[in-house]
């Protein structure tokens, strides 16, 4: 692969961003109602907007702005709330990312790819528990190339065990050329997520001396040569403690209009991680700039209504009583029952944290999360329906076309989340379970619609699987 940016300018506006943070500093409550009001209409928010929510200090407004976000997420996006896990599969690397456990420079980390029969065991492990959705998770180097990444994916794809297979595969891995892009696609990939890390190219190039993510230009233009890759499915993010949040939030918002404004669909979904602990990586305990608690709240809650559109991921990365707060504030996606060491769902030992990214703040069980969201109301989904029904861009059509979460959404988590409470859950889990979906069934208005759900459960109590709309 040859990395050239010829050609490539950032579409980051720094200078701009700096300004408007300091422009709309004072924003009146009135003003912050109307933006939050534009939101809730079901528009985008333009950057002075995003900037003036970002410069709140007054609690009042504050709660306003969590608010807001909570009413756009229940009305929108209703209570159903993604399941995936990541899926790590090597940990080699030669860039040298300040913050990563895996940089090459850290002596403390044990390398470790698996090989294709470690493969296969990991995935069936996922698979046992009741996993559909896996994010595959990949160090950068020269092993694993496009060409690897396909062959890995139809791996995963071509694994079935007992009731269960998984039917889509993200990918999270180094930015690609165009023709990479190409082949990793032909695999059937789900989204293609990259992190810009931090958005700020000062900091960015200070943070990544070495290997090719040190070229800030090479990793900002990797999602426009995904998109000429034919790849329109694209996760964007940043790790957030390497910079000022508010600034990345914003650098976030434009580059969802930077690929809106050249390729006419902006990202599927977007991440915000905070730095965790790392093997060997005292970086990681002191961030330059830690996002505190109350101040991630907020976050979440303004990338909510400034693309009230858009997928937002929140992973086990964050302990449990922020994962509880923030899914309320619009959260669409989250891991549960996660390892993030290379090889460990399938062989944990007491050495597995050598081979780590980081540690994690939520290490509860799949089924433990699962109990606890249908105890909240939340319907926990594995719908994987629309990729496989060739409905692409089913977040914006959710947001945008009347009567689609009606008519896919949540009939859809309904009948994976039976499905999954038939094949893998506890006894508990399933009575919880059983009486969520009975009250949702109860919910749906649409009397045709009530009764096909009626049917296609039935029909998985009987023994069918894979029932979607
Ligand atoms: N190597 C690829 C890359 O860098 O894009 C993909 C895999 S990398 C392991 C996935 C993400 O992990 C990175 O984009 C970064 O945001 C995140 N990450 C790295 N170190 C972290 C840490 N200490 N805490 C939380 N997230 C971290
Ligand atoms: Fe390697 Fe990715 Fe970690 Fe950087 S963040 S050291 S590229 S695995």
């Amino acid at each position: 692969m040859k990395i050239s940016i010829e050609g490539v300018k950032s579409f980051i506006p720094e200078a701009t961003i700096e300004t408007l943070l300091e422009q709309e500093k004072n924003a009146s409550k009135e003003r912050i109602r109307d933006i939050i009001q534009k939101s809730l209409d079901k528009n985008r928010l333009d950057p002075d907007e995003t900037a003036a929510l970002l410069s709140v200090k007054d609690p009042e407004l504050r709660q306003m702005i969590l608010d807001g976000a909570r009413k756009l997420k229940e009305t929108i996006y209703g209570n159903r709330i993604v399941l995936f896990a990541p899926l790590y599969i090597g940990n080699e690397c030669i860039n040298d990312c300040t913050y990563c456990g895996f940089r090459i420079s850290n002596t403390e980390c044990e390398r470790k790819t698996l090989t294709q029969q470690e493969l296969i065991e990991e995935t069936k492990a996922l698979v046992d528990v009741g996993h559909k959705r896996l994010i595959m998770v990949y160090g950068e180097h020269p092993k694993y190339d496009a060409q690897y990444i396909k062959d890995t994916v139809e791996t995963v794809y071509n694994t079935k065990h007992g009731n269960g297979e998984i039917r889509r595969v993200n990918i999270n891995a180094a930015p690609l050329d165009v023709e990479g892009f190409r082949t990793v696609k032909s695999a059937g990939i789900g989204t293609y997520q990259i992190f810009q890390e931090t958005y700020h190219q000062k900091t960015y190039e200070k943070l990544h001396p070495r290997g090719p993510k040190s070229s800030y230009l090479w990793r900002l233009d990797g999602l426009d040569r995904a998109m000429e890759a034919g790849i329109d499915d694209l996760g964007i993010g940043a790790l957030m403690g390497l910079y000022d949040w508010r600034f990345e939030v914003m650098s976030l918002l434009y580059h969802t209009i930077h690929l809106e404004d050249k390729f006419g669909v902006g990202p599927h979904t977007i991440s915000f991680p905070r730095i965790e602990p790392a093997i060997g990586t005292d970086f990681t305990l002191h961030p330059p700039y830690q996002v505190q608690d109350e101040d991630f709240k907020l976050l979440v809650a303004i990338l909510r209504l400034s693309v009230p559109y858009t997928g937002l991921i929140l992973t086990a990365r964050e302990p449990i009583d922020i994962r509880n707060e923030v899914l309320n504030y619009g959260v669409s996606q989250i891991d549960a029952g996660s390892s993030i060491g290379v090889g460990d769902y399938s062989h944990k030992d007491e050495e597995s944290r050598k081979k780590s990214q980081f540690v994690l703040g939520d290490t509860r069980s799949l089924d433990d999360v699962i109990f606890e969201l249908a105890d909240h109301g939340f319907i926990p989904s594995f719908c994987t329906s629309c990729y496989r029904a060739g409905r692409t861009g089913e977040h914006f059509m959710e947001f945008a076309v009347p009567g689609f979460v009606k008519r896919f959404c949540t009939p859809n988590a309904l009948l994976t989340f039976a499905e999954y409470l038939y094949d893998y859950s506890s006894k508990r889990t399933l009575d919880a379970g059983l009486k969520l979906i009975d009250f949702e069934v109860g919910r749906i208005e649409d009397e045709n619609m009530k009764e096909s759900v009626i049917e296609k459960l039935e029909n998985l109590k009987g023994g069918e699987r894979d029932q979607f709309y």
